[in-house]
This record gives C-alpha cells, structure tokens and sequence, in this order.
C-alpha cells in the first residue's frame, strides 16, 4: 500500500470556515485524504463554499453529514460548537480533529477525551505548531541538554489580526472570543510539552485596537508558572495580541548552560530559525523544512486511526493547553493568581 493510500482517510467537514478553505482543504487533498462533504449552519453559505471547494455534498444538517460514508470530521466551527459538535460526532463513531479551543470549559473538552476514550476512537487537536519541524528541532535540542535544564521561557505571539477575520473571533459574546482562547492557547500547546505541568497563571489583558474598542480582549500578557519533571519551578511569559502591526514572532528559552532564540517561531508559513547562545558563542540551528504543519497533522492522525501511532496533539494535550488559556482568561477578569492545582 502506497503512503498516499495509508492516509486516505474520508472526511466530512463541520464548519464552512476560512481556516478549512486556506489549509485544510488543500492539506486533506496533499496528504492522500478525500473531503466528501461539508456542513454548515447557512445553506446558501455551505452550497457556495462546496462548490468554491469542490466538496461533493453539503448539508445544514449534522445528523445528514454524520450518516454519510466518512471515516472522521474536522471541526472547524466557532468555538462554541466545538463540543457539542464533537460529541455528537463521537457518538456516531467518528473520529474527530477539532479545532482549538477543542471546547470553552475544561469540563466539556474533559468529558470529550472520555468520550474518545470510551469508544476506542482517535480524538486530535489542530494545533499546528508543536510537531511542526522547528519546534520538534527546538524539543530535540532542549532533550540533548545543549541548554542545560529550562529556567524560563518567553513567547511573544503578536501581530495584526487580517481584517478578514475580524469577525465573532472578536466581536461575538458567547464564541469563546478573544485573543487568549485564541493565541494564548496555541502558547500552551508549545510551553506544556517543553517545561512540565503548567500550576499557576497570572494575566492581564486590554483592547488596544483600535478597531475593537467594544469587542473580545485583543493583547494579553500572561506569567505560568510550571513544575518540571524534577519538582522544580520553571516561569513563562507571554504576549499575546491582535493589535500590533510589524510585529515578528519569537521563543526564547533560558537555561542553565545557555539560551535558545526562535525567529518566526508561532507563525503557520515560516520555518523559523533557532540560535543557541552559550559559553562557545552563538551558532545557527537553521530549520529549513517545507513541511506543512497541517499535513504532519494530517498523516499523524492518519496513522492513530490505523492504530500504528499517535495523534500530533491528543486531547488530553489539547485540554492540558485549554486549561492554562481558561485561567488566563479567569486571572485577566479577576486579578487573581489562578492556580491549576
Ligand atoms: P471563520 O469565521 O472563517 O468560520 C467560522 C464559522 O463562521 C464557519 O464555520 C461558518 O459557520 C461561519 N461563517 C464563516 N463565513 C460565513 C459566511 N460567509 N456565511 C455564513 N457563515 C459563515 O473562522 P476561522 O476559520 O477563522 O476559525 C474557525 C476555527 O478554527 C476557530 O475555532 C479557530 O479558533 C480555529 N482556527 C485554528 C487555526 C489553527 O491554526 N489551528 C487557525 C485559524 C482558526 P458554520 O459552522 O455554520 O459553517
């Protein structure tokens, strides 16, 4: 069987969004899959993305698409959705990739990975950077000890929203709006897996745009702390922004024998580039990868729904990110310390 057979799952799509158009779609087809079809809650909307996409068939109706011949869906609704979406999915015996947030509470995304669980079926999260190639280089030069143990790491994930999706991701109460459930929880799903248990988290957050005096907060910095494998303590910090034109993303990383800087390090098209600074001076670890993220995506799911591996992000590790997004969300409303356990 050829690679491209191995990975021809059959989807169905939930959700006629922009994220599925730009690289899902196009990932599915380049990664051996077939879209049969797509679901949306506007018809006239499913019917021209359908046929914008050459989707075979569309619906506005969940049940319809889950009776369909598809091995899986690709929920990529407004946040909200996400859950009841996923669990109507699971119980029709699909397996799910959803978009992050996977949920808007930890007790919905928790109640889906046991559900997953249960039915002996592969739940993954779309986040596309932790097994992207730069940060499986950046893992992979931590592991080695080149650094020596973390101490600290910082992200700065800020930028100008497209005004194409200045949409309900800030403007629509009850979406799960705002940049923390949007970037911030894409920081946690790099963080988690580089510095252990994420046990406290503090945030503060503004509109700044100036095209979003009314909506979702736009910029949030956010302090965790995390515990390492060790017990001892290791601190993030984060910046998180819709508002900030010319602005580059980065990762660095402080540890006790040297230090990582990660250009382009959150973006979706850059391959970024990783220098180590240590006692010998500073030296390139270039990245250079034509992977896309979406597609490792793709065929890790792939392989997990044939049973020979395991999804890029699981739903434990979606939720594990979920829950720091929630608590910087709750200390950013309250100005609390919001501890995790
Ligand atoms: P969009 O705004 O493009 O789409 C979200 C929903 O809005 C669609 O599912 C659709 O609802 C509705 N919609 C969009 N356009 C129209 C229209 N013209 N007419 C009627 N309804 C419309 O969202 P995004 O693609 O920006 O985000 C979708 C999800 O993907 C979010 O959860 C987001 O967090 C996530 N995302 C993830 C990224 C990643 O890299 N992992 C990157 C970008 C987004 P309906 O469900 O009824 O079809």
């Amino acid at each position: 069987m050829t690679e491209e057979q191995h990975n021809m799952i059959k989807w169905g799509l939930i959700g006629a969004s922009d994220i599925a158009a730009t690289r899902m779609i196009p990932a599915m087809r380049s990664s051996g899959a077939a879209v049969h079809a797509v679901m949306s809650g506007s018809s006239s909307h499913a019917a021209d993305y359908a046929r914008a996409n050459t989707v075979p068939a569309h619906t506005t109706d969940l049940r319809q698409l889950l009776e369909l011949d598809i091995d899986a869906v690709y929920i990529s609704s407004t946040n909200e959705k996400h859950y009841p979406q996923a669990r109507m999915a699971l119980l029709a015996d699909k397996h799910v990739l959803c978009e992050k947030p996977m949920a808007l509470t930890a007790d919905e995304a928790g109640a889906m990975v046991r559900l997953a669980d249960e039915r002996g079926l592969v739940l993954a999260i779309n986040h596309h950077l932790p097994q992207s190639a730069l940060h499986r280089k950046i893992r992979e030069v931590v592991a080695a000890g080149t650094i020596g143990k973390i101490l600290a790491a910082q992200i700065s994930n800020a930028g100008l929203l497209h005004p194409r999706l200045r949409g309900w991701r800030l403007s629509e109460p009850g979406t799960g709006r705002g940049v923390i459930l949007d970037l911030t929880c894409h920081d946690a799903s790099v963080l988690n897996p580089l510095l252990g248990i994420p046990t406290a988290v503090t945030a503060v957050a503004a509109n700044q745009a100036e095209w979003n005096r009314e909506g979702g907060v736009d910029t949030a910095m956010t302090l965790i702390e995390y515990e390492n494998k060790n017990g001892d303590r290791v601190l993030a910090q984060t910046i998180d922004s819709f508002a900030m034109p010319h602005a580059k993303t980065s990762l660095y990383l402080y540890g006790t024998n040297g230090s990582l800087q990660v250009t382009d390090a959150m973006t979706q098209d850059s391959s970024g580039a990783i220098t180590l600074t240590n006692a010998e001076g500073n030296t390139a670890f270039p990245v250079d990868s034509n992977e896309d993220p979406y597609v490792v995506i793709l065929e890790k799911f792939a392989e997990a729904v044939r049973g020979v591996g395991r999804p890029a992000v699981s739903g434990e590790e979606g939720l594990m990110a979920l829950r720091v997004a929630l608590a910087a969300e709750e200390s950013a409303s309250s100005g609390a310390v919001v501890r995790l356990r």
